[in-house]
């Protein structure tokens, strides 16, 4: 009844394995240099859609 073995997990960026501690403040990523690239991507991807979406509302609300 000690600590619990790490699991071992793949870096959703790079595919390095990881150990999944509570040491690691960047999982489920290998470094926070992954944890930032995947963030920007996602956050790139959210936010091209709903941008053109806000713009089509002022274009049509506007007259
Ligand atoms: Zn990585």
């Amino acid at each position: 009844m000690t600590e619990t073995t790490p699991r071992i997990l793949a870096c959703p960026t790079c595919g390095n394995f990881v150990k999944w501690t509570r040491k690691n403040e960047h999982r489920p990523f290998c470094s926070d240099r992954c944890k930032l690239i995947d963030l920007g991507a996602w956050a790139d991807e959210q936010y091209t859609l709903p941008e053109q979406q806000v713009y089509d509302d002022r274009y049509l609300g506007s007259e």
